[in-house]
């Protein structure tokens, strides 16, 4: 297993460094995983100025898989845009052809109460989005700026799939869904407006007599946007596009209310992935040794599941984090009066006792 690791800016590299410490854990065991480290975002920009250099590059093209921190911070702010730490994070999705985006959102029984929702509405929720990642209106052409005929300015974008784009993800979100215990697949899309996800839709309808063990449904983007707030455990997969992805994955973090414990992974078709927390650098706390490695932590386990069809492995972590939380430690980002509160190395110490 060749993985790259970025641990990027902020509190990247701290919570990267339990994360690898998790995965030495299974090298001690006999896997055999190389690992090379690079920069990217803002430490890449310090090092080579620019976010995603061709030594970072070179690095992630060999790699089977990389495990990202997160980039950006406020000293970077001001940079000219191409050279913007999340520019790096544009740019390696689109090299490495990540079309895939997966972001469980994930409810632990000890941590229901950190939602904003009542705890009866989250309670056990276990959601996978799955967002197209490298298409849509973020990347369709024509795209700009214009002077219109009546000689006023206005902005335009297109929002565009193709039908190999489409069916490419919706082999990929079926897949997803076969494997979980409740095989259901949701679709969602904006059909009765926009000829585009309209296309989506009948897409998805063919591809689902290939898999007549998930049930699929469709829903429109508004009214998933309620559902999942007026009862989202109604949902196994959510399968969309990338500008209605973008919102709903952020809007299901949110149902578990806690940050720093949800993993992503990102995935091309040969299966190589980028995973990383689903937080960004969190600039005031870095150095500190408070963050939340969970996310981190949790982005290795996904790595061993989806990548390397190590489910083992996997779950090995998955329930680590489960006892961990159960037996009361917390970083300061989730901590309730009652649990112990511990830094991020000392959650880290706690994850590999488990393990
Ligand atoms: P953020 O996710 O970094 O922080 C939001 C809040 O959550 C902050 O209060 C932060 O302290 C807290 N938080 C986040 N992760 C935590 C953890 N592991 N443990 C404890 N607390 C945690 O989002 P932001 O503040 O909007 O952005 C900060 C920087 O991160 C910006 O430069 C932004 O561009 C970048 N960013 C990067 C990514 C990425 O790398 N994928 C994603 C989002 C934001």
């Amino acid at each position: 297993m060749k993985i790259a690791v970025l641990p990027g800016d902020g509190i990247g590299p701290e919570i990267v460094t339990q994360a690898l410490r998790v995965l030495d854990v299974f090298r001690q065991e006999g896997l055999r995983i190389e690992i090379e480290e690079a920069p990217l975002g803002g430490a890449a920009y310090d090092q080579y100025g620019m976010p995603y250099p061709p030594f970072t590059q070179q690095v992630c093209q060999a790699a089977d898989a990389i495990l990202l921190g997160a980039v950006g911070g406020p000293q970077y702010d001001k940079l000219d845009r191409p050279m913007r730490p999340e520019r790096g994070l544009l740019a390696i999705r689109r090299d490495l052809g990540l079309f895939a985006n997966l972001r469980p959102a994930l409810v632990f029984p000890e941590l229901e109460n950190a939602s904003t929702l009542k705890a009866e509405v989250v309670r056990g929720l276990d959601i996978m989005i799955i967002r197209e990642q490298i298409g849509d209106v973020y990347f369709g052409q024509p795209r700009g700026m214009r002077m219109n005929d009546s000689g006023e300015r206005e902005a335009f974008n297109t929002m565009v799939y193709s039908e190999s784009e489409i069916r490419r993800i919706a082999h990929f979100a079926f897949g997803v869904a076969a494997t979980r215990s409740r095989k259901k697949l949701c679709s969602v899309d904006k059909a009765n407006v926009l000829e585009t996800t309209e296309f989506w839709r009948e897409i998805f309808t063919d591809v689902s007599r290939d898999y007549p063990q998930v049930e699929l449904s469709h829903m429109y983007i508004d009214n998933a946007a309620m559902q999942l707030v007026r009862n989202p455990r109604q949902f196994d997969v959510i399968a969309t596009g990338n500008l209605f992805g973008d919102i709903l994955s952020d809007e299901a973090s949110m149902l578990t209310g806690s940050i720093g414990m949800l993993a992503t992974a990102s995935l091309s078709e040969s299966k190589k992935g980028l995973y990383e927390p689903g937080h960004g650098s969190a600039p005031e706390i870095a150095g500190k040794n408070i963050a939340n490695p969970l996310a981190a932590i949790l982005s290795v386990a996904m790595m061993l599941r989806y990548s390397f069809d190590n489910l083992d492995a996997a779950n090995r972590i998955e329930q680590a984090v489960r006892r961990v939380l159960a037996k009361g430690y917390r970083t300061a980002d989730i901590f309730e009066p009652g649990s112990e509160k511990v830094s991020c190395s000392g959650m880290g110490d706690r994850v590999l006792e488990e393990l």
